[in-house]
């Protein structure tokens, strides 16, 4: 099906509210700027149906183990240890074939004989995404958006899944994440292997040498790389950013000369933005080029820190200052993006940083000193850089869910085996109810994150560029929190035994971490959220007042009309539930939640918007919690469109699908409508208050002041 040929293009930036973080390096904002709901009807979903049913509902077509308990005094079998089946791994990579190379070579014989070439592959026909996410601001769901759930060809899923195996297979048998953990350092021959793979190029165009794999699969393959944390950065600070700017806005010129090396992984790539004063707020970069007098290259010089490849590169992009003349004749500093390569002379990098987690990946300073950058290697114009580092981080940030997935998937099928064989109290642990509530967690998480991130990677495979970078950050913040919530849960389901570093658990910890931070942290990425969908809603809003005021009757008619049916206690129908409605019946209760959590989550934005105006930029704790809602209505959204189509085509345990979707929905609804409670102007849920002032006394004493429980007084 569709294959992602962005080529040259630039997606339109969403403009953000200044504000948004002070020019925040993730945000995705092109600026530098540093009624609680009614009672819920309804319980929790209607049953799941009997396994198999093929329902004719109203939906269209495409719309553990067990082993012997272990006595106590014997030997545990034990989820991930270094042991035999380690010690077999070793064998097998000392048996020094290398299945990378023979699949390798496999993989290329397949390309040739399945794949469908790129421009062969039918185009999807739908129209791109109109601002789906933007339009839960204003309390509307454009279902046409996200139902049916994305489907792609037959031709592509026999061309991933050709892919999955060997990739799979590398991983389990060649790639020993502990060693990498220990060594700090991936080994040359896992580094080899993944070349060998082709996992280096897989989103640049065949043409130019690469897997050119659309988002969907990039996202498939994310689930497998993820499963060693230092590898999924290596590849991940390679494609999905160090090489992204050249892919999305490079010239043709630049593409040819650099794209095939890039592909193959004979040179490896770093994005550079970061600097000692600038992290969060990119646009402060210090960094600067200056032309030179004959205006053939600039001269870079700066330093940035924590460069992930910084000590590997060859090929770097780099963010700077720069000095452009405006319409005005006014001379301003601009930050411009460059592609610079190690071999011009004066780059150096720092040793690599010693880190808690994805200790393999290499992560440096990197210093530019006089170095002579060609104007043929600007990316984008000239003062253009900051858009184009916004649209590489937009771009990337999708990946996340079905990564994060990939490892809980991993992590429930390792404690899985434990749970069940473990004894305790004379029971096994999986018997105890809160051992159970933990898989439940682990299980929903991951078909959560799922749903999202693959909704999202087959928005952004539609033609026409949309702009998903909302849809995007959500799936970042849900998928990494989830996932450091899950391994959290993961290591408690083995107790002490979780702890050890004879165990992987500890390592998923440490690795998982990062996922909050890098990318945009998650406070950045919140106010992106609900800062660029409330603008949005923000405009449309003053267009109606605009056109009340004009004498516009039928606007102002519309308006009246929808308090008169709110203050009667309104029926809110999107066409999600009944008769005619596109979730299957068995959906029906989950899609009521999600229809009537819109609509007041659009009542709350207006609120909102007219109680703050533009002060609002200033209200982080009612803006985090505005994205609380809305990423939960986009996973509601992705699980219920989702199900409804496993439901449909008689997918294997879809009803397992349909209870997970349930549970998350049911709990999602009351957390939003607790959370939007909390936005009502006078909610006696709203601590907002006390919490500042309790903050401003910790950070104006810098301290913890609680007298200690023992002092006295007497
Ligand atoms: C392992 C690793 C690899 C990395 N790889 C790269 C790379 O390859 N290339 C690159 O350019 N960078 C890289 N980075 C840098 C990373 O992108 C930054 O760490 C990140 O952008 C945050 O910047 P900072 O660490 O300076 O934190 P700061 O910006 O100082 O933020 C500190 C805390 O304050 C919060 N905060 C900041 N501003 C606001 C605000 N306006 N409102 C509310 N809260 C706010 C943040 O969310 C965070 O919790 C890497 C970092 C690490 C740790």
């Amino acid at each position: 099906m569709h294959r992602c040929t962005r080529g040259a293009v630039v997606r339109p930036l969403t403009p953000c509210p200044a504000g948004a973080g002070a020019g925040s390096q993730p945000c995705g904002c092109d600026r530098g700027h540093g009624g609680r709901p009614v009672a819920a009807g309804g319980g929790g979903g209607a049953g799941p149906p009997a396994a198999g049913r093929v329902p004719s509902g109203p939906l269209p077509p495409h719309g553990l183990r067990t082993s012997a308990p272990p006595l106590r005094a014997a030997p545990r079998r034990l989820p991930g240890r270094a042991g035999p089946g380690r010690a077999g791994a070793e064998a097998r990579r000392a048996g020094g074939r290398g299945v990378a190379a023979m699949s390798g070579l496999l993989l290329r014989a397949l390309r040739s004989a399945l794949r469908v070439p790129a421009a062969a592959r039918p185009l999807r026909t739908a129209a791109p995404c109109a601002a789906f996410a933007k339009e839960l601001f204003r309390g509307a769901l454009s279902k046409e958006e996200v139902f049916p759930y994305p489907e792609i060809s037959n031709e592509e899923l026999q061309e991933i899944n050709q892919f999955v195996g060997p990739v799979e297979k590398f991983f389990t048998e060649e790639v020993d994440s502990k060693k990498i953990d220990q060594d700090a350092k991936i080994p040359p021959e896992t580094l080899k292997g993944l070349r060998d793979l082709g996992l280096f190029g897989m989103q640049i165009p065949e043409e130019y040498g690469g897997l050119g794999l659309s988002n969907t699969m990039y996202a498939r393959l994310g689930e497998i790389t993820s499963l060693d944390g230092s590898i999924a950065v290596t590849l991940a600070a390679h494609q999905a950013i160090g090489l992204k700017g050249i892919l999305i806005a490079g010239t043709d010129e630049q593409k040819a000369k650099y794209l095939p090396k890039l592909a193959s992984g004979e040179h490896i790539a770093a994005f550079c933005l970061t600097e000692p004063g600038s992290g969060s707020d990119a646009a402060s970069i210090q960094t600067r080029a200056t032309l030179s007098e004959d205006g053939k290259h600039f001269l870079l010089n700066g330093s940035k820190v924590w460069i992930s490849n910084g000590g590997l590169a060859s090929i770097f992009t780099v963010f700077a200052r720069t000095e452009v003349v405006d319409k005005d004749g006014q001379v301003k500093d601009k930050i411009t993006a460059f592609i610079v390569e190690r071999d011009f002379g004066g780059v150096t990098h720092g040793k690599p940083e010693d880190k808690l987690g994805i200790r393999g990946s290499n992560t440096c300073e990197v210093h530019f000193e006089n170095t002579k950058v060609p104007i043929e290697n600007v990316i984008g114009e000239v003062g253009g850089g900051f858009k184009v580092a916004m649209n590489i981080l937009n771009s990337g940030r999708f990946s996340m869910g079905s990564a994060s997935a990939g490892m809980i998937k991993k992590l429930i099928e390792m404690t899985a085996e434990y749970a069940c064989t473990r004894k305790q109290f004379n029971k096994k642990l999986s018997e105890f109810g809160l051992i159970q509530e933990k898989f439940c967690f682990m299980a929903v998480k991951a078909y959560v994150m799922e749903s999202m991130a693959y909704l999202t990677a087959g928005m952004m495979d539609r033609p026409g560029f949309p702009d998903c970078s909302v849809e995007a950050a959500m799936v970042k913040v849900f998928s990494s929190e989830g996932a450091w919530a899950c391994v959290s849960e993961a290591l408690q389901i083995l107790g002490g035994l979780g702890y050890m570093k004879d165990y992987p658990y500890e390592r998923f910890l440490r690795d998982t971490r990062i996922l909050l931070i890098f990318e945009g942290t998650n406070e950045i990425l919140r106010l992106y959220i609900a800062l660029t969908g409330m603008q949005y809603a923000g405009k449309i809003l003053t267009e109606k007042i605009k056109e009340i005021k004009k004498g516009n009757v039928g606007v102002a008619l519309e308006e009246f009309l929808n308090k008169l049916r709110d203050s009667m206690g309104r029926k809110v129908d999107f066409g999600l539930a009944g008769d005619r409605g596109l979730v299957h019946p068995s959906l029906q209760e989950s899609g009521k939640k999600l229809e009537e959590n819109v609509y007041y989550f659009g009542n709350t934005v207006r609120g909102l918007l007219s109680r703050f105006g533009k002060t609002i930029v200033d209200e982080q704790l009612v803006l985090k919690r505005v994205a609380d809602v809305v990423i939960n209505l986009y996973a509601m959204t992705a699980t219920i469109s989702r199900a409804s189509r496993s439901i449909s085509i008689g997918l294997r345990n879809h009803d397992h699908e349909v209870l997970l979707t349930n549970i998350f929905c049911t709990e999602a609804y009351f957390k939003n409508n607790y959370t939007m409670a909390q936005l009502q102007k006078y909610a006696e849920e709203n601590l907002d208050d006390c919490i500042k002032k309790a903050a401003k006394h910790v950070l104006e004493k810098r301290a913890y002041t609680c007298s200690h429980p023992l002092d006295r007084t007497f």
